[in-house]
């Protein structure tokens, strides 16, 4: 791989561009690379296209000849003109091709939060306005639909009338101890509305008093945080809040990582306690709430990047499998916080469908070496991106969200 591109040639500097985006801790981490190159030795997006110029390494140069060609002192000794718009083009371009899997900063030898410094560079080229055509459509799909997808809102709890035993009430109760909060994935994809489906007949069959929040369920800003367009996100932040409060719960769970890292991270209402759904199961699993018959299959587990190195969360999900009678278990080669990305992250697949396909191709040879007739994980976004290949490819291996694998045991 080769870094002999001079970012700094590359990238010259905007006399009105400011540093506001970044924070005194991430100007300063900008200083302390030492070209290691170990993020990009790990980076999914570089093995799959072959291309260094997508790593850690080459963005933090870039960036750093950014910052401070921006501040004046700089701007006046090395009298740089400012950014051609083809430069800033081909910076953000590589800036978005990451599926924002924290890898890169799990390996950072002196502990560069590399993640939330992509995060701030984002939020930064769209405030300079240089960022993908899509990011454009997200925020309006956010702005008039309240979902990622732009579609009609009304229509976010209709995954319930797929059913067996559809609820009269379609889950939308005044009040509950518990609320489910979907996701816009899970809610509109038919390949994701599984695992609702699973998760609310597991809830009913363990008679947990819980409600969904329909339409008053808005989008919980990943796809804002991941997009660099978190100016919008307050109104979403309290929008949702306000609607659980009004249901009276005092738990709210997800089947979505991705929603309940924004929850952990960004919502942190105080007065109600947030799960992912392995950990509301297997609290429910150990409380002989959940009636399980044999299941003979042998499964890997795949950790989310966003509940596996964003939150920590390793061990429930594979507590949640091997309280199944009758199943075998096998690790993954790369597991819990060295697990290698599925391709579905950082919004990649609707800048650059090719290369997130690429990375679910390296993902799913890696399972199919455990020899595992199912691999498992914990996030619709995994399970889309795994299935949308596994179908295209017609490769022999069962994609499962963990609350599907428990439905599958659940003795009716
Ligand atoms: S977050 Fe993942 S895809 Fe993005 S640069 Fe880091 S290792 Fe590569
Ligand atoms: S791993 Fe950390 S120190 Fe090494 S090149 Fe990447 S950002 Fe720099």
């Amino acid at each position: 791989m080769t870094f002999a591109i001079s970012v700094a040639s590359r990238l010259g500097a905007s006399k009105d561009m400011g540093n506001k985006d970044y924070s005194v801790r991430q100007l300063m981490e900008l200083e302390a690379c030492t070209n290691c190159q170990a993020c990009a030795d790990i980076c999914p997006a570089v093995s799959a296209a072959g291309d260094g110029e997508l790593s850690a390494l080459f963005r933090m140069k870039g960036l750093k000849e950014i910052v401070k060609a921006r501040t004046a002192l700089f701007h006046r000794i090395l009298r740089k003109k400012g950014l051609s718009p083809e430069e800033w083009k081909y910076f953000s371009d590589a800036s978005f091709r990451c599926t924002l899997c924290g890898n890169c900063q799990e390996v950072c030898p002196v502990g560069i939060r590399l993640k939330d410094l992509w995060l701030s560079l984002r939020q930064d080229l769209v405030h300079s306005g240089f960022h993908p055509k899509k990011i454009t459509l997200i925020k309006e799909n956010l702005e008039e639909s309240r979902n990622v997808f732009g579609e009609d809102n009304e229509e976010r709890g209709d995954w319930v009338e797929d059913m067996r035993d559809e609820p009269e009430d379609g889950y939308i109760r005044e009040q509950a101890e518990v609320v489910y909060f979907t996701g816009c994935t899970a809610a509109f994809f038919p390949i994701a509305q599984k695992i609702p489906i699973a998760l609310a007949e597991i809830m009913d069959t363990s008679n947990v008093d819980f409600t969904l929040l329909g339409e008053e369920e808005w989008c919980c800003g990943f796809p804002m945080l991941g997009a660099g367009l978190m100016d919008i996100f307050q109104e979403f932040r309290e929008h949702n809040i306000q609607a659980v409060r009004e249901k009276g719960a005092g738990k709210i769970v997800f089947a979505c990582p991705s929603c309940y890292q924004m929850w952990r991270e960004y919502y942190r209402p105080g007065d109600i306690e947030i799960y992912h759904a392995s950990q509301f199961l297997i609290d429910l699993v150990k409380k002989g709430r959940v009636p399980l018959k044999e299941l003979n299959m042998t499964v890997t587990y795949h950790d989310p990047c966003d509940l596996g190195r964003g939150a920590h969360v390793y061990e429930e999900p594979r507590e949640v499998i091997q309280a199944i009678p009758g199943i075998t278990f096998v690790e993954l080669p790369h597991t819990r916080e060295e697990c290698r990305c599925c391709g579905g992250g950082g919004n990649l697949e609707m800048v650059d469908a090719k290369l997130s396909a690429e990375i679910a191709k390296a993902k799913i040879e890696e399972i199919l070496s455990t020899g595992a007739q199912a691999v498992v994980t914990s996030c619709q976004q995994c399970v889309r991106t795994m299935i949308t290949y596994v179908r295209r490819n017609k490769i022999s291996l069962e994609v499962l969200d963990i609350t599907e694998l428990i439905q599958k045991a659940l003795k009716k």
